[in-house]
């Protein structure tokens, strides 16, 4: 793995095949993972005070990030990762404040499997 400031935020890009993960039959990869402060979801309308996002590319090309070649599906655990407040203290202190707006719903659907 590398571990770069890409200017927007700190990302961690991974080098090898080793970490799947199959969402209804389809093996996603992951390529990388990064941060932001605060979080760019709202669970019951509220940040996190950071997000992790883990970015998984399908065997066939398509990213879950722009320019998304294939529509996104956005998992967010029910259950917190938990970080110190030294380590979003750091964070914030190189990106304070580095999440994209929360944009409307729109016709995209909000699921839960409780
Ligand atoms: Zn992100």
């Amino acid at each position: 793995m590398s571990i770069i400031n890409n200017g927007h935020t700190i990302q961690v890009n991974l080098h090898n095949q080793d970490n799947k993960l199959t969402i209804e039959g389809k093996t996603y990869l992951l390529q990388q993972f990064h941060f932001h402060l605060p979080s760019e979801h709202e669970v019951d309308g509220k940040h996190a005070e950071m997000e992790l996002h883990l970015v998984h590319k399908s065997e066939d090309g398509s990213l879950t990030t722009p320019p998304c070649t294939e529509g996104v599906q956005w998992t967010v655990l029910e259950n917190p990762v938990t970080w110190s407040g030294e380590q979003i203290g750091k964070f914030a202190a190189i990106f304070p404040h580095d999440n994209r707006p929360v944009q409307p719903l729109g016709s995209r659907e909000i699921g839960s499997d409780e």
